[in-house]
């Protein structure tokens, strides 16, 4: 008999022959045919032709609500008019001068009056660079080598970051003491004596005061992205506590957070200022960008130093980059209702998930804030990385691929993003296709 897994890769290569046409090719060329591993997709990816709102289509044809929405890119959906209309302006002037120009400052200005914690900027070109610059400024400003991060969170991809960044390891070691896990072959061993990984439990606030002789800072993702997973401001305030008590700096990586959580990001949510925090995503309107914004007695007193922080980079600060950000920025400041919008709607997906899951009694849940949402399946608390573990992974897998075939398309064991183009009536048939296709999954794994 033919599993239900089966049946939906049947319909989703029937569906799609010249993106599979196009895999073939790519394959070849490209190892593993990905130029990014978080595409990967069964039983290949889609091409995309276009996309516009909340809408992808692939080269076949097929409409997909998008729910990834560019990992998070894309706040406002696809293309938005004052967006598109700044990039097509800027292209008539040039794309890179490597020379400054006035939007740099016109964007800083406007960057630094959303953001709570940051006096000034710096600028690079992703959010891996931007933690890569964070943990640079932290060191050089403190003379100490060690960073700590928390298991279970994703800071980009560089050898600093990579550790502990999820829990699905065979050995990760005890709740309250995790083992700092490489999460990628490549990175030197010796990398890990500059890591210390946090536990997301009580005991990270007595780890951080025994190691801060050795401790530049602490960074932390405000909402857990791998796992949709909201930080409760509580342990927030103590982090930032503990961290100041102890002459640690604390580094917000907001790449997902903010601008989306709200025009502040988290540190606006929560009331909380760290000392510097990371940015990207929806800082470029779209196109490549990475940022750190931090306090004005870290910038000032390294900048002013003789061996001043190294922050190069061709592409950095660049006029299309900084046109469409500085229109995404100012369009998401005349428009903070829209937070609230999102939020509402977020909220709608969510409860209406939860309640229907519940009055079911299906081993399903969605965890999230505003308009960031994962869809679990298991019924027990999440409310740190580890809570992940113990659900079925095959039936995740599945659940992918009957969303696909039933029209949404969200990142793989992921969290999902809404924008403001998502409206009530495409919130409402997001959680329907969730509903359904939960159901299918469940039943086809005998866990109903
Ligand atoms: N930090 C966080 C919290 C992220 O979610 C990501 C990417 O998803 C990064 C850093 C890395 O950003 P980028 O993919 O732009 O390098």
């Amino acid at each position: 008999m033919t599993s239900n897994k089966d049946r939906l890769l049947q319909i989703l290569k029937e569906r799609t022959p010249i993106s599979g046409e196009y895999w073939e090719k790519s394959k070849d060329i490209v190892p593993g045919g990905l130029v990014s591993l978080a595409r990967k997709f069964e039983p290949y990816p889609f091409y995309t032709e276009r996309a516009e709102g909340p809408y992808i289509w692939d080269v076949d044809g097929n409409q997909y609500i998008d729910c990834t929405m560019g990992f998070g890119v894309n706040v406002l959906g696809h293309r938005p008019p004052d967006v598109t209309e700044a990039i097509n302006e800027q292209l008539q002037k040039g794309v890179v001068y490597t020379t400054p120009h006035k939007m740099e400052i016109d964007y800083v200005e406007r960057f630094i009056e959303c953001i709570p914690g940051a006096d000034s900027m710096l600028l690079c070109n992703s959010g891996t660079e931007a933690t890569m610059l964070g943990i640079r400024l932290m060191r050089q400003y403190t003379g100490k080598d060690k960073i700590a991060k928390f298991e279970g969170c994703y800071h980009g991809w560089h050898d600093y970051a990579q550790w502990s960044k999820m829990v699905f390891y065979d050995d990760i070691g005890p709740a309250d003491k995790p083992k700092a896990i490489s999460g990628a072959i490549g990175m030197p061993q010796a990398i890990s004596d500059t890591v210390l990984v946090l536990p997301f439990e009580e005991s990270a606030f007595a780890m951080i005061e025994e190691h801060a002789d050795e401790l530049a800072g602490v960074m932390i993702e405000p909402f857990i992205g791998g796992g949709g997973i909201p930080l409760n401001t509580e342990f927030l305030q103590k982090l930032r506590e503990v961290t100041e008590r102890n002459g640690v700096l604390l580094m917000f990586d907001e790449v997902i957070t903010g601008f989306r959580l709200a025009l502040g990001g988290a540190q606006e949510l929560h009331s909380i200022i760290p000392d510097l925090a990371t940015y990207g995503k929806i800082i470029g309107g779209g196109l490549p960008a990475g940022a750190v914004g931090a306090q004005d007695f870290l910038t000032k007193t390294i900048l002013e130093s003789e061996n001043n922080v190294s922050n190069a980079g061709t592409f950095s600060g660049n006029p299309m980059t900084l046109a469409a950000g500085y229109a995404m920025l100012g369009y998401l400041m005349e428009n903070r209702h829209l937070y609230t919008e999102m939020a509402t709607r977020g909220d709608r997906l969510r409860n209406g998930f939860n309640q229907w899951a519940g009055e079911k009694g299906y081993p399903a849940q969605m965890t999230g804030q505003v308009s960031l949402y994962q869809s679990h399946l298991k019924s027990d608390p999440i409310t740190k990385p580890r809570d992940l573990l113990g659900q079925p992974m095959d039936a995740i897998g599945e659940l992918q691929l009957q969303l696909r075939v039933n029209g949404l398309f969200i990142p793989f064991f992921h969290l999902a993003f809404i924008s403001a183009a998502h409206s009530d009536e495409i919130i409402d048939e997001v959680l329907r296709i969730h509903q359904v296709s939960v159901e299918a999954v469940l039943e086809s794994h005998g866990l109903i």
